[in-house]
């Protein structure tokens, strides 16, 4: 399946960057290593699509923030053990 940039239409590539992430509570950001993003070499947008910001999102308001440090790859962040078996704060 061909990729899309959102932003210009152009053929755009999967790739990763580090994202800053604020956490749930407000009380700092974190960083995210080798995130998922969409590169579109055409008009230079770096972004992550709305599945992976959903995981991620999903990720931090379900595991323990205190476990994580300054800095986390994403894989890592996605494998933290969850507190709660379901997102309960998703009402959409
Ligand atoms: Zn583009």
């Amino acid at each position: 399946m061909e990729l899309l940039c959102d932003w210009c239409g152009s053929k755009a590539n999967k790739g990763e960057n580090t994202v800053y992430w604020e956490l749930p509570d407000g009380s700092r950001a974190i960083q995210i290593t080798e995130t998922p993003a969409v590169i579109c070499s055409t008009c230079t947008m770096v972004y992550q699509t709305d599945e992976v910001t959903k995981q991620i999102e999903d990720q931090l308001l379900l595991v323990d923030t205190q476990k994580i440090g300054k800095s986390i790859i994403y894989q890592k962040l996605m494998e933290l053990p969850r507190l709660l078996k379901r997102n309960y704060f998703d009402f959409s």
